[in-house]
């Protein structure tokens, strides 16, 4: 990741300015990097996650989301090669075969630990904020203690110098599968991260879909997460994506055109009552 060289070098010329100013604008350069550096490989991803199956937003829990869903080695290093020669052996290559290929090196992964990463950005992230007194004696100041954020400082760029050898980010291998959403759009998940009953949301950030993963014999289903009701003027059955529901707001209408009829239908969460049998 060559474009950590220059965060590296403005977050170096501010720590030796050394001003209290300058050092908790270096954090905050820091923290935008180790940002950066995790979101990246989620935007990598996006082909196979959507927004709606990032559930945490702190970095490092991207980054154990996508370690989970996407690839086991997002955050692992790596050189990524490629055969020298097509392969022009039919039907499946052996062990030797592949022992007497000669490999071109396209380039590395530099990995990191998401849980180090995580505490960096917390420690960092401290800084940037004016410390809550605990008692009448404490004081309340902009800035953090000098010597305490220039270590944490040293940390990072470490860690963001050791990344910066990094040429490439991959998105993993594996068997896929995929699918059409209502909307059109071709929905691709890594096979050995999916598992029964898994929620799959649709990769468009507009779209509502949602699809339940049920394992068959041979394949896997991928079952629209629907809710139905019937139409108040021709009573055609309407069905609806079930995030429409999950995601409407109390006290709030959500109007929903009838196919048939093209009447505006509205549905809104309403409480019921209910009482519980004694056991
Ligand atoms: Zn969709
Ligand atoms: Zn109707």
């Amino acid at each position: 990741m060559r474009w950590l060289k220059s965060n590296i070098e403005k977050i170096s010329n501010l720590k030796a300015e050394g001003s209290p100013e300058s050092l908790t604008y270096a954090a905050l350069e820091c923290r935008l990097a180790i940002e950066r550096i995790c979101y990246d490989r989620l935007r990598i991803a996006h082909d196979y996650i959507s927004q709606d199956d990032i559930r945490k937003w702190q970095p490092k829990d991207v980054v154990n989301t996508l370690i989970q869903e996407v690839d086991s080695k997002i955050a692992a290093s790596y050189t990524f090669s490629i055969g020298k020669e097509p392969i022009k052996k039919e039907g499946d290559l052996t062990r030797e075969d592949y022992e007497t290929m000669e490999f071109v090196p396209v380039g590395s992964q530099v990995g990191f630990d998401p849980k180090k990463m995580g505490k960096l950005w917390n420690a960092i992230s401290s800084f940037l904020h004016v410390k809550v007194p605990k008692v009448k004696s404490d004081r309340v100041t902009e800035y953090g203690d000098p010597a305490a954020l220039v270590k944490k400082i040293d940390e990072v760029l470490a860690e963001l110098e050791h990344l910066s050898q990094g040429t490439l980010i991959g998105s993993g291998f594996g068997e896929t599968v995929s699918f059409t959403c209502d909307c059109g759009l071709k929905i691709m998940r890594r096979v050995a991260f999916l598992g029964e009953g898994q929620i799959v949301n649709c990769l468009s950030p507009e779209c509502l879909e949602s699809y339940t993963c049920i394992f068959n014999e041979e394949d896997i289903d991928f079952i629209r997460n629907t809710m139905r009701f019937n139409c108040y003027s021709c009573e055609a059955e309407i069905t609806f994506p079930k995030n429409k529901a999950v995601k409407l707001q109390k006290e709030t209408a959500e109007p929903i055109p009838c196919g048939r009829c093209g009447e505006t239908n509205y549905i809104m969460w309403q409480l019921k009552q209910v009482v519980k049998n004694s056991e």
